[in-house]
C-alpha cells in the first residue's frame, strides 16, 4: 500500500505538476480552506485525544498553521525564485546562478504532542517547495489523526499529498522506502533510528528533537515577571512542549522568591482548570506512569493526580538536585524542578555538561549575563527574559542541535529545507581563456 502512495507521487513529482508556483500557491490555500472546514472537528478530536481545550488548540494548532500559511503564500514568488550571485574573476565571462529545485517525495513524520501543527507546518514548506509529500502523524493522538486524513483526502489528491494512520510498524515500512527527504519530528531516541534508515538510502534529513531545557534566573532579574512566563510556558499542554522549560536553574540569593511567585501563577493559571478537570491529560498511561515516577522530594505545590482522566496537577519541586529523577530525562509533563547556583560562571558549566538543549531560556535584566550564557553554551534557540515564545515567529530558524536535532524551519526556513540548492554557472562561448589547459602556452593568444 505504501509502496503504491511512493510510486504515485513519484509519477506526480515527475510530471512537474506540483512544482508550478500558481499550483503551489493554490494547493496551500485549499489546505487553508479545509482545515476552516475542519476546524470543529479538529477542536473535538484534541478534546477526545487528551482534553485540550478549545482555546489553546486554536492558539498553538490551528491559529499558528494559518498564519505560516499566510506567510508562505505572500513570500513564495520572491523564496522560489533562482538566484543570482557573483563569480570571481577567475571565471570571467561566465555568470552564476542558484536555482531552487524542489527534493522529490518527501516523508513527514510527526508527534502526539502538538498531533496538528507539527504535522501540518512542515507539510507547509514542504507544499510551497513544490514537493509531494507522505504524511505520518502520531498513533497516540488518533482521532486528531483521523481527522488529518479526512482534512488531506478532501483537498488533495494521493499523488501529492497522502496521510497515511498506523503506529511504529507503519513507520518501519516507511522508512525502508527511499524518499527524497524525511522531516522527522520526536525523541532523539527514535530519531537515530531515523537516521540509520534514511542513511541506507542516502536520504538527507531534518530531525526536531527534545532535550533538557533549562530557564536559568538571575539575581538580577524581574523575579515576578520571569516565574509568570515559566509557569506558562512549562505547563501549558501539561508541560508536554519540546521548547517548555524543563528545570529552572535560579541563583541561590533569589531562588526562594522566584519559587514563591512560580507557586503564585501556578495556582493562578491552573488550580481551577485542575480541579474542574479542564487541565490537559497526559497523552496515555505509560506517560502518566513515568511523569507520576518523577515527583518526590521536596514538593511545594501540587502534586495532585486524577488517574481516572490521567491528569497530573503542575507540581514544583524545590531544592532539587543534578541527581534527582527529574533530572536523568526529558521531564514532557507538568512537574518543574527548581535546582539553584551559586554563579553564573558556574551555572554556564553545568549546563555545558548536558547534552545539547533544543531550547535554553534566561532571565536577567543584565546585557552582559544574557550574553555570556548566550555565546557560550550550545543550544538550539531560545529566549532572553521569555520562555517558549520565540518559536512563534517565522521570521527566526527553528530547531535543535546535537541530541536535540539538526535542520531547521518555520517561514522561509520550512521553504529551504525542503528545497535543493542548485548551482549553475553558466560559461560565454564567445572566448575562451586558455590558462586551465595542459600544454598551452599562458600567453598564448585568446581562441
Ligand atoms: P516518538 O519519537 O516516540 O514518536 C514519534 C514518531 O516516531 C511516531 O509517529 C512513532 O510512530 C514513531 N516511532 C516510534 N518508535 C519508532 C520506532 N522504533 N521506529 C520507527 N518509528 C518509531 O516521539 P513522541 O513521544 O511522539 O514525542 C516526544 C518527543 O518529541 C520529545 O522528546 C519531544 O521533545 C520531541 N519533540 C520535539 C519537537 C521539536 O520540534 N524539536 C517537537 C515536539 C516534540
Amino acid at each position: 500500500m505504501y509502496e503504491s502512495i511512493y510510486a504515485k507521487q513519484k509519477q506526480f513529482y515527475q510530471s512537474g505538476k506540483s512544482k508550478g508556483i500558481k499550483f503551489r500557491k493554490n494547493a496551500l490555500k485549499q489546505l487553508k480552506r479545509g482545515i476552516k472546514y475542519y476546524e470543529h472537528e479538529l477542536s473535538e478530536a484534541m478534546l477526545n485525544d487528551f482534553n485540550k481545550q478549545k482555546t489553546d488548540t486554536y492558539m498553538t494548532e490551528i491559529g499558528i498553521v494559518y498564519n505560516e500559511i499566510n506567510h508562505a503564500v505572500k513570500h513564495l514568488d520572491e523564496w522560489a525564485e533562482s538566484k543570482k550571485v557573483k563569480t570571481p574573476i577567475t571565471h570571467f565571462g561566465s555568470k552564476s546562478t542558484i536555482y531552487k529545485e524542489p527534493y522529490g517525495v518527501t516523508l513527514i513524520i510527526a508527534p502526539w504532542n502538538y498531533p496538528f501543527n507539527l504535522t501540518i507546518s512542515p507539510l507547509i514548506g514542504a507544499i510551497s517547495a513544490g514537493n509531494t509529500a507522505v504524511l505520518k502523524p502520531s498513533e497516540h493522538t488518533p482521532a486528531v489523526a483521523e481527522v488529518i486524513s479526512k482534512i488531506m483526502e478532501s483537498v488533495f489528491p494521493v499523488e501529492h499529498i497522502a496521510a497515511v494512520e498506523g503506529g511504529v510498524e507503519t513507520n518501519q515500512a516507511l522508512l525502508r522506502l527511499p524518499f527524497d527527504y524525511i522531516f522527522y519530528t520526536g525523541s532523539s531516541h527514535v530519531g537515530k533510528i531515523v537516521m540509520k534508515n534514511a542513511a541506507e538510502n542516502l536520504v538527507p534529513v531534518t530531525l526536531e528533537l527534545g532535550g533538557k531545557s533549562p530557564a536559568i534566573v538571575t539575581k538580577n532579574a524581574d523575579l515576578k515577571l520571569a516565574a509568570k512566563r515559566i509557569v506558562w510556558a512549562k505547563f501549558s499542554n501539561a508541560g508536554q512542549t519540546c521548547v517548555a522549560p524543563d528545570f529552572v536553574y535560579a541563583e541561590k540569593s533569589i531562588k526562594d522568591a522566584l519559587v514563591y511567585h512560580i507557586k503564585y501563577y501556578t495556582y493562578k493559571f491552573y488550580h481551577k482548570d485542575f480541579i474542574n478537570g479542564k487541565y490537559m491529560s497526559i497523552v496515555n498511561n505509560d506517560h502518566f506512569e513515568r511523569i507520576r515516577g518523577l515527583i518526590e522530594g521536596d514538593i511545594v505545590y501540587g502534586g495532585g493526580l486524577r488517574p481516572e482522566d490521567r491528569t497530573i496537577e503542575p507540581t514544583v519541586i524545590d531544592n532539587a538536585e543534578f541527581d534527582h529523577p527529574a533530572m536523568q530525562e526529558e521531564i514532557f509533563g507538568p512537574v518543574l524542578p527548581v535546582l539553584s547556583f551559586e554563579n553564573l560562571d558556574k551555572a554556564i558549566l553545568d549546563i555545558r555538561d548536558m547534552l545539547d538543549p533544543l531550547a535554553l531560556y534566561v532571565f536577567t535584566e543584565k546585557k552582559t549575563e544574557a550574553e555570556s550564557v548566550i555565546t557560550k553554551v550550545p543550544f538550539g534557540g531560545g529566549a532572553v527574559n521569555d520562555a517558549m515564545y520565540h518559536l512563534a515567529t517565522p521570521y527566526l530558524p527553528f530547531g535543535g542541535r546535537g541530541n536535540s536535532g539538526m535542520g531547521k524551519y518555520h517561514g522561509k526556513y520550512s521553504f529551504d529545507t525542503f528545497t535543493h540548492e542548485k548551482s549553475i554557472l553558466k560559461q560565454t562561448t564567445l572566448f575562451d581563456i586558455p590558462f586551465r589547459y595542459p600544454n598551452l602556452k599562458v600567453f598564448q593568444k585568446l581562441i
